[in-house]
Formats: C-alpha cells, structure tokens, sequence
C-alpha cells in the first residue's frame, strides 16, 4: 500500500473530492486505484477564514511499485509501514504459576488482555468494584458527597480515566505501533473506528464504561481471571525476588511476576512497597487549577466563523507560559464541551480533575492550568510528593468548607487579589458544588504568582481567557504520579526481580493511550522472561 501525505480539502469538501484528489496526486485514472482508507484527519486552522481539512491516506493500486519510483524523491507518497501487531511469544504448556496484574487501569487491561493473548491466563486484582458497581458509587458522591475511598474516579474497573473525555492522544515514541494495537483492540470493544484516523480522537465517558466491561469479557474468554474488591495489601519478596502478594482478606497469592499497574492515587500501596525495600524516587508532577470558560469563546477563538462546523466538533487549545520566576504553567487535560468533576479518593482531601461525554456539548470549556515542581520543592524523601499532595488537598477541603464542595474563584477576581462572592456569566460544573471565595490560600505562594502571570499571557493567545466571569476550581494535584518506580531494560523494578512496575502510578506513562501501551510493553516483558530463571538460582 501507499501512504499519501498532506491531502488538504476545504472543510466542506464532498466525499468525492478526497478520491479525486487522490487520482490527481498520483496522476493515475480511477481504474488505477483498487481502494483506499483514511488513516489520519487532522485540521489545518491557522487561516480561520479557510480551515482545511488534512487526510493522510493508505492507497491501494496495482500501479504501486511504479509510483513509488516515480514518487521516489516526494517525502508526501511512501510505502505504507507495517502497522501490524504480533504476539511475541506464547505460553508454554507447563505454565506453572499464573502472572498477577494489579489494577485494572488502562495500563492493567492492556497488561492483562496481551498476556492473556498470549495464553498466560493472568490474574487481575482490583481493589475497585466493576465499573457498573462504581459508576453509581462515583455518581453517588458527586451529588450526595459520600465518598467511598475504594470506590471513586481514581479506584475501581477502568482505572483513573473511565469518567473521563477518553482523550485517546499521547506523545510518547511509538516506532513499535503499540498505540495502534491499542485503539484497534479499544474498537473491537465498542469504540467508534473514527478513533483509528481522527487526529485526537476521545471516547467519551458514558462509551468507556461499555468498553471497559468488553474488554474484561475477552480477557477472561481467553482464560484471564478478573477479580474485584481486592486490594493487594502486601507484596512477598525473598531475597530480592517477588514470591507472591497478599489481599486485604489475608489471601496469598504465589506468583514470580507481578505487573504493577496501580495508577498514581494507589498511596497506601506505594507506602507499602517503600516499607518493602522497593526502590523508589520522587519525580516532578504539577498542581493549580481547573478552569472554566464559555466553550463558545473557545469556538469561536479557534475556528473564527466556522465556530459550530460539525467536521470540527467543539474546540481545543494547549498552552504553555514559560514564567519569569523560571517556572512552567501549562493548560493540561482539556476538555472540551465538559464538566469539572470530583476525584478525590481519600476523605477530607479534595482534588478535581475533567471530563466530557462523545457529544462534547456541554456548555463549558474547562482545562486545568498547572505549574510544574520538582523534588526540589519537597526534598524529603521519596514519598514526600505524596504528602504535598494531601497537606494541598486538605487545605482545598477546608477552604471548600470541609462537605467536598470545591474552593472557587472568579478569574477576575484571582488576578485582583480579593474574593469572590457571585458567580458571572459562567456557571461551574463541578458537583457537588463550588464554594467561592479566595484561592490565594490554596497553593503555594510562588504557584499562585505563576498562575496569575500566566492567565494574562495566555489571554495574549485566547483573547478573553482572563474574562473576569471565567470559574477556577481548586486544585489539581494528581496530574501524574509523584513518584518514579524505576525499572531496568527488562521492564523490571531496579531492585524486586519479578516486579515490573508500569503505567502512570509507576512514573511511566500519563493518559489512558500511554497507560495501554505501557501495559503492552510490560506484558510483552513478562511473556518473554516467564521462564527466566531468578537471580539467586
Ligand atoms: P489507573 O487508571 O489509575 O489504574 C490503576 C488501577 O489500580 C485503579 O483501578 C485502582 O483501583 C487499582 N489499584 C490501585 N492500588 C491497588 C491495589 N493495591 N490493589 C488492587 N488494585 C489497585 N487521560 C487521558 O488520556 N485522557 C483523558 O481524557 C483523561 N481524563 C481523565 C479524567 C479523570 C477524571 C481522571 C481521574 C483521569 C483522566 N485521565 C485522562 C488520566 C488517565 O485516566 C490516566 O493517565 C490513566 O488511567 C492511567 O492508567 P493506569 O492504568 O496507569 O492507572
């Protein structure tokens, strides 16, 4: 097949028209072209009075080898790249001792689905209920504030982002095409095929819980085992190597290999492993808040008079302030068309994060804008990002009067140093509810003057982000995991052999995509060192 980049349409373009610009790039006639798929669109909006749309296109042709010659010095017609999955290995039929994935995250499924592929029949332990059992128990304490700390936004079926946009994007290197294998075993699970060429595609909270549940069908079809409600309160290591982990009811578990999927809340489970001698460093994460704006400035910032176009859907943005006390503010997990939700997981501690169903039309835009620290702002070990976290957390909870109403602000008023008492034109979505007052409080003092100069330079980008009315929401602490588990070539913990820390609780990946494709890698790991034999052998 041949790959052809960079086919720009005008957004209204007919269906004809890709196939016909595909004729002209290659100068072949109709008959000459056997078939074709999208495998990417993306849009071009620089010039908001022309929005293009961009394709790149797998052509089919029996002419392929003669355009390739001819196209040889064109960097915009390749060969399409074998994008293709393959198992690594298989289980051997003397299997002795099954391997144990904790959580149930997108890095534990994916962990989870490819060992069970391959034949391994692994066991997956959640502390979490089924997704079901957990939406109503999620729901329960977004509007009636009762917080079940193992059953949550963070805890249960699906991991961290199953109440989520299911922003389906990442950054990370992927020659091997994991994200690929990723999103096509997302669709045969119920994900709509447009997530395999839409530049950024999403999911959509309501369709990942549906998701979730196929996918749990077909790793246990294939001999995988899920069981919830079991919280791995010990790990068993004898002489550097993991035996085996315990559950909260006592059970042990034996098992050389163990993949730790645990997401970066999994507090408890981090102390735990500390106690245990796993080597473990503090690594740098972010805090500030979320933030609310009318979607339609967004819109209409971005896309000009093509606002509203349904081939664009509801606008975007990603911005980043390098500040002038050195630090870093970025926008981060935003959602367009969405709401601010509640995702705390321990009680009297409070944290927000996003999320946003298919339709992305709700009626605000929300991001969360964070400042970067380093372990230089909490110097004290390796868990001492962890208690940042809840000192931060707790204060949110008090200043939001201590029922899980969030502490808020008007942006006008942030940027002016008093406190709010009434809401403008943009009403927060948070449930169950926003508190408003004054965030000054909240975080520390070098976040709070890296957020306000940021607001003004981000309005310099989006006219209008410093609106006087726009909501902040406090905090966002949990943008990814203050510690690194750190691992070694064989996607093994430095010091544990057996252990194989993965996903974004263990410092390697932030997203639902890169948590999947983390879980591959590490699966593919174990699948390959199942009969290694241990060091002191
Ligand atoms: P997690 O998804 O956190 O999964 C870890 C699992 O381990 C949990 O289910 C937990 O219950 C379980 N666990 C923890 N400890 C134990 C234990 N001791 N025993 C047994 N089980 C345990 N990312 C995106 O890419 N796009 C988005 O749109 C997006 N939106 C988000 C919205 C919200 C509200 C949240 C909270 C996160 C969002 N994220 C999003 C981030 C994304 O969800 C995470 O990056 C991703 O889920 C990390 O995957 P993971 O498998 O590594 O960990």
């Amino acid at each position: 097949m041949l790959r052809l980049n960079e086919i720009k349409l005008p957004l209204d373009h007919s269906e004809a028209a890709l196939q016909k610009a595909i004729l002209k790039k290659l100068s072949i006639p109709e008959a000459d072209l056997s078939r074709y798929t999208i495998f990417k669109r993306s849009y071009d909006a620089r010039k908001k009075s022309k929005i293009l749309l961009v394709y790149i296109v797998d052509v089919e042709t029996p002419k392929e080898k003669a355009l390739l010659k001819q196209f040889k010095k064109d960097p915009h017609v390749t060969l399409t790249p074998d994008m293709a999955y393959r198992m690594v290995t298989a289980a051997p039929d003397d299997q002795d001792l099954r391997p144990v994935v904790i959580g149930t995250g997108p890095c534990g499924m994916f962990a989870g689905l490819l060992l069970a592929q391959m034949g391994f029949r692994p066991i997956l332990l959640e502390r979490g209920k089924s997704v079901r059992e957990r939406s109503v128990d999620t729901f329960g304490f977004w509007l009636k504030k009762r917080l079940n700390p193992e059953s949550n936004a963070q805890f249960g079926e699906g991991g961290a982002g199953t109440f989520s946009d299911g922003k389906l994007y990442s950054q990370v290197r992927d020659r091997k095409h994991y994200g690929r294998k990723v999103l096509t075993e997302l669709v045969k699970a119920g994900a709509s095929p447009e997530i395999l060429y839409i530049n950024k595609p999403h999911i959509g909270t309501y369709r990942l819980v549906k998701i979730v549940q196929n996918l749990r069908a077909k790793i246990e079809a294939l001999g995988g085992e899920i069981r919830f409600q079991c919280r791995v309160k010990d790990i068993e290591i004898e002489q550097g190597q993991v035996r085996g982990v315990m559950l909260e009811n006592g059970e042990v578990i034996a098992c050389r290999h163990v993949v730790l999927a645990v997401g970066h809340s999994a507090r408890d489970t981090f102390e735990m492993l500390h106690k245990r001698g796993v080597y473990i460093e503090a690594k740098p994460f972010s805090i500030g808040f979320r933030i609310e704006h009318p979607q339609s400035l967004i819109d209409r910032c971005r896309f000009g008079e093509q606002a509203g176009h349904e081939r664009l859907g509801s606008a975007d943005y990603k911005l980043v302030h390098h500040c002038q006390n050195g630090r870093s503010v970025y926008s981060f997990c935003m959602c367009p068309g969405g709401k601010v939700v509640a995702a705390a997981s321990e009680p009297g501690r409070l944290v927000t994060n996003g999320m946003s169903e298919y339709a992305r039309d709700e009626s605000n835009a929300n991001s969360a804008i964070v400042v970067g620290i380093t372990p230089e702002d909490y110097p004290d070990g390796p868990l001492a990002g962890i208690e940042l976290q809840r000192s931060l957390e707790k204060r949110a909870f008090e200043l939001g009067g201590g029922t899980y109403e969030a502490p808020g602000q008007l942006v006008g008023d942030f940027l002016a140093g008093r406190p709010s008492a009434d809401f403008g034109a943009v009403y927060p979505s948070y449930k169950p509810g926003v508190k408003l007052g004054d965030l000054e409080g909240s975080l520390p003092r070098f976040a709070i003057a890296s957020l306000k100069e940021a607001i003004l330079a981000f309005d310099k980008k989006i006219h209008g982000f410093a609106m006087n009315d726009a909501v902040l929401t406090g905090i966002e602490t949990r943008t990814s995991s203050p510690i690194r588990i750190k691992r070694n070539q064989n996607y093994q913990s430095l010091n544990t052999v057996g252990l194989y820390p993965a996903g974004e609780g263990a410092g390697y990946a932030g997203g639902i995509l890169s948590a999947g494709i983390d879980g591959i890698k590490v699966a593919e790991a174990v699948a390959l060192s199942h009969w290694s034999k241990p060091l002191e052998e």
